[in-house]
């Protein structure tokens, strides 16, 4: 029931596109978030995409701070995206063979990193991560990972896995399907706890082969990690001889065309690209010094493949998106109008004493309901604040702003908003923020 002060917009076409999908998907989707449950009515089907604009079926057009759920950094359809693409597609679209766009990519990734000297492109960030973990196995010839409560790393088996009772336990699996044996090589412990990571190491002396996590936590609120924490961890896997991975599928060319691992000033061993880095087109990424990475085969025993890895369509994609975040002031200009507009929301919240933080940094803003000042592990999200996220997710809908259907998912800005653009959200937050 809509208790709002704006009518719900009209959903008609986008229902009854549902109401077929349901029939032929699981949920009616091809992924679970787009199906709304965590959000009031029916998902909206979109349309089409432009700048920072996009257009449901039945017409209503929105401001989206979704961005394709991170890769979009330079707005939909950018024209020249969408031109590199279109000249390559006229050779054909896949070979399965080494085409000279792939090195064109890579030239552009490896000479711009300090962090990757040899890398290997996949078709998602999944495929990375889960590749990433094999290698950091068939590296230190050891079996277990540790993950962080509150991250995630795509959909891979050992992966897949939360944490049981306990500060450091072996992980249970949160999903059907993974085998408990599998979960058992994975070790789940708070962020931002020293202790569980140091037990963790003295309780599995020599058996992990890396802790992973996500370069800056933003699947599940935006969990800023302080760079004490990090450089620990880096430490602490230095001195027990195991890999630290850097999971950058969100942040990787996001908070800076090094990632994370420049923003906090450490070296990761192994890094994972995904999302920007096709420019919306489905491309994935793992690197390391060349040391690490000559355990894949066909160089090194750790096997890893992919019938579309690198497929030219995609690798224009990314050609074109990077080549635009290499200019000079891409990044400074892209944050200083993010950080203008969260702190104008922020300022706006304060002043009226509302329970509401907007945690942010470079292009990346999180709408939590709290008064607390930090949010630094999974357990600091109170979940019945979601209930406040789902109101103000209706209500920005029916303003024409678009956010992620989860309050647990963050927001972009892209290139393509403009202050335009960026007021007239504004002015919607606000007036959702005051129900
Ligand atoms: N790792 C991180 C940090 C992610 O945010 C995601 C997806 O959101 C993944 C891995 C999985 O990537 P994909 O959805 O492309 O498989």
């Amino acid at each position: 029931v809509n208790t709002g002060s704006k009518p719900d917009i009209s959903r008609v076409k986008s229902a009854e596109l549902y109401e077929k999908s349901k029939t032929y998907f699981p949920g009616g989707v091809n992924s679970p978030v787009r199906a709304f449950k965590s959000v009031y009515g029916t998902p909206l089907f979109i349309e089409k995409g432009d700048g920072c604009y996009i257009w449901d079926a039945d017409g209503n057009q929105f401001i989206d701070f979704c961005g394709s759920w991170g890769p979009l950094i330079l707005g939909h359809n950018n024209p020249k995206i969408r031109e590199k693409v279109t000249e390559v597609m006229q050779n054909g679209m896949s070979f399965g063979a080494p085409t000279a766009l792939e090195n064109e990519l890579a030239e552009l990734i490896i000479k711009n990193n300090r962090f990757v000297e040899k890398i290997r492109f996949t078709s998602s960030g999944t495929e990375a991560v889960m590749s990433a973990i094999r290698l950091a196995r068939g590296f230190t010839s050891r079996d277990k990972i540790l993950k962080f409560e509150g991250c995630y790393h795509g959909h891979s088996d050992s992966l897949l896995v939360k944490a049981g009772s306990g500060l450091v336990t072996f992980g249970e699996t949160s999903s059907a399907g993974v085998p408990k044996s599998f979960a058992e090589e994975t070790i789940v412990v708070p962020l931002n706890d020293k202790t569980a990571i140091e037990q963790a190491f003295a309780q599995f002396k020599d058996q992990i082969a890396a802790v992973i996590i996500e370069g800056i936590p933003a699947n599940n609120g935006l969990i800023i990690q302080d760079e004490e924490y990090i450089h620990f961890l880096r430490k602490i896997c230095t001195d027990n001889g195991s890999l630290l991975i850097f999971d950058e599928v969100i942040t990787g060319f996001r908070v800076g065309f090094e990632g994370a691992a420049a923003h906090y000033g450490i070296t990761p061993d192994i890094v994972t690209y995904g999302k920007i880095i096709g420019g919306g087109l489905p491309v994935g990424m793992y690197g390391a010094r060349a040391e690490i990475m000559a355990h894949i085969s066909p160089d090194g025993g750790v096997y890893q493949a992919g019938t579309l890895s690198g497929n030219p369509v995609a690798m224009a994609a990314g050609i074109a998106t990077l080549t635009e975040l290499n200019k000079s002031s891409f990044y400074k200009d892209l944050n200083t109008k993010a950080q203008e507009f969260v702190a104008s929301i922020q300022r706006f919240a304060t002043a009226r004493n509302y329970k509401f933080k907007v945690f942010t940094i470079g292009s990346i803003f999180w709408f939590a309901f709290t008064d607390k000042d930090k949010i630094q592990s999974a357990d600091d999200i109170d979940a019945s604040s979601m209930e406040k996220f789902k109101i103000m997710h209706r209500e920005l809908l029916n303003r024409g702003i678009y956010l992620g259907p989860s309050g647990y998912e963050v927001g972009f800005v892209s290139s393509a908003h403009t202050k335009i653009e960026l007021e007239k959200a504004k002015r919607a937050i606000f007036e959702a923020l005051d129900l």
